[in-house]
């Protein structure tokens, strides 16, 4: 009798499921869902099957059931929407860290009482120090803090707060301990924030930030980057690209992610930007290619080395404008923002990366900072072509229309990301409404043809790339309404690519990934909603449900059969 069944079973499967029993079984096969592919001329099908770490076949449920062997596990979308694994164009980590966290406070008393906690909890005079990933935007006040109100909660220890990339505020007793005071010189490319009356906020802003020294960061360990990539993979993140740092030391850092390659325990593909930001000299360049156990497009489908980040101006609060900052921030016309690293040593830094034949990416907030950088390309491009070479540019908050045309002509990709989303009101303080309304223009750099990748810059804006979608489609911000409803992306699929396929073009990785095609890398993410048809006030608080990379289970919610 036992046999009998048996024997039943395999001629059954034999004749159910054709080719499969002859040896070309799937190891996964998904049918009856909604999957975008993100293929050119696009195209939505039904299931897809998998076989080792790559996509065999896509198309109707039917024609993917002809995959399904004795030991494929198949998987029922019962009708939802999958997508490509989800990319980071601009990740730097997500988010948390050693010092106080700040990420959820919503008032300027909220900050207070956690400055006052942790300063509870120290030592005397020990150094406090807070993580960056918070925004004045976020408290209702919609201001930084000022030192003489931390003096107030934490008066006999130094307190610096660190916020976002660009900016520190201290209290007094760290003022003194920098022995920095109405008669610090301000350094070049930096800011010392003075109120009405003359008198130091505490605020110190990019190159002034180098008069204060806090402690080195930790080493990162294998646990720290298993850690990231969880938090990730559970909102369908697949791949990030690291420009220029990441947590804690860089060299140190990328060591602890090639320690997870070789373990097998990466669940998220890495493409890494060296550290050139605040670079001056063309000889530093060669010391930190030198110092990389990668160079340039070394790697692998996991981590891969894409080249080197620099940086010419400001954050939110000193983007280098052609025109000065709105109102106080504008000191009477005489604030455009600012020149972190300036024309001569910059171009010096971009020359010396294209004579040794690497690639550069530049951060650029303000359009002034954007025509230093196309300066520079533009006289690195009459030496060697850097045309079809993937150099790109980084935020592009504010460009002006003539700008587009040069870096057509340079074939530059560009990197955006939602910043407004989350700091709308604060940038509308430093450039005034109508400049911040048009800031971070997707629909016009993709209306103009440009390859655009889209990324968040997490920890400086959450990680949540249905946040980004979000802002994309709707210009929405947190707290202050609509921004420039004109630059709203009216193709969801248009957004969905900025972060499959396009990302894939960006690092060069098109013929691996970004889509849901056979031969890929089976990456993919199962959502919570349809991205292409759910209300869009119902997309920030979407999530991922299953996330696969390379044909790997990483992530399943519990709602997930
Ligand atoms: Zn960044």
């Amino acid at each position: 009798m036992r046999q009998r069944i048996t024997a039943f079973g395999t001629i059954a499967l034999l004749c159910a499921f054709g080719r499969a029993a002859l040896g070309q079984a799937a190891d996964v096969v998904a049918v009856n869902g909604k999957v975008f592919t993100a293929r050119d001329g696009g195209g939505l099908v039904e299931g897809f099957a998998v076989r080792g770490d790559k996509f065999i076949a896509v198309g109707t449920s039917e024609a993917m059931r002809a995959h399904v062997g004795a030991t494929t596990k198949v998987i029922d979308l019962a009708g939802r929407f999958v997508t490509p694994g989800l990319a980071d164009g601009h990740f730097h980590n997500e988010g948390g860290g050693p010092g106080i966290d700040l990420s959820a406070t919503r008032s300027i008393a909220d900050l207070l009482a956690a400055v006052g906690a942790a300063a509870a909890e120290a030592k005397p005079g020990d150094l406090i120090v807070s993580n960056s990933d918070w925004h004045e935007a976020q408290l209702r006040e919609q201001r930084l803090p000022l030192a003489t109100e931390l003096d107030r909660v934490a008066a006999s220890h130094p307190v610096v707060l660190v916020r976002g990339g660009h900016d520190y505020i201290l209290n007094s007793a760290a003022l003194r301990h920098w022995k920095i005071d109405k008669a610090t010189p301000v350094p070049d490319g930096g800011a010392i924030t003075r109120d009405a009356s003359g008198e130091l906020t505490g605020e110190l802003v990019d190159n002034a930030k180098r008069l204060v020294t806090l402690p080195p960061p930790k080493a990162v360990t294998v646990a720290d980057v298993l850690t990231t990539q969880r938090k990730v993979n559970a909102f369908g993140i697949t791949s990030v690209r690291i420009p220029g740092s990441y947590k804690g030391e860089f060299f140190q850092a990328l060591d602890a992610i090639l320690a997870a390659r070789r373990d097998g325990a990466l669940s998220l593909r890495y493409h890494i930007y060296l550290p050139g930001s605040g670079v001056r000299d063309p000889a530093r360049i060669r010391e930190i290619i030198a110092k990389s156990p990668l160079k340039q497009d070394e790697g692998d489908a996991w981590v891969r080395l894409g080249g080197i980040k620099l940086l010419v101006d400001g954050g939110f609060e000193g983007g280098h404008m052609s025109e000065p900052f709105a109102g106080e921030y504008g000191k009477g016309g005489t604030f455009f923002g600012l020149t972190v690293v300036p024309p001569k040593e910059y171009n010096a830094v971009v020359k010396t990366i294209n004579d040794l034949g690497w690639r550069a990416t530049t951060h650029a907030v303000g359009d002034a900072a954007i025509d230093q950088v196309l300066d520079a390309y533009e006289a690195a491009d009459a030496e060697h072509p850097i045309a079809g070479r993937r150099w790109a540019i980084e935020h592009l908050f504010v460009s002006r229309p003539a700008q587009l045309a040069r870096m057509k002509k340079l074939d530059l990709m560009l990197s955006v990301q939602d910043h407004l989303y989350l700091a709308a009101p604060a940038l509308k303080n430093y450039l005034g409404a109508a400049r911040a309304s048009q800031i971070t223009p997707v629909k016009s750099y993709l209306g103009a043809g440009f390859l655009v990748a889209g990324g968040t810059d997490s920890p400086v804006v959450p990680f949540n790339p249905f946040f980004a979608f979000y802002h994309f489609l709707t210009r929405d911000t947190i707290t202050d309404g609509v921004y420039g409803a004109n630059e709203a992306v009216m193709s969801r699929e248009d957004l969905l690519r900025m972060v499959t396929i396009n990302y894939a073009k960006f690092t060069g990785e098109a013929d691996v990934k970004g889509s849901i095609e056979p031969g890929k890398l089976a990456d993919f993410a199962v959502l919570s909603e349809d991205l292409l048809t759910v209300a869009p006030a119902k997309i920030p608080d979407m999530r991922a449900m299953l996330t696969y990379v390379g044909g790997r289970e990483v992530f399943r919610d519990g709602a997930m059969k």
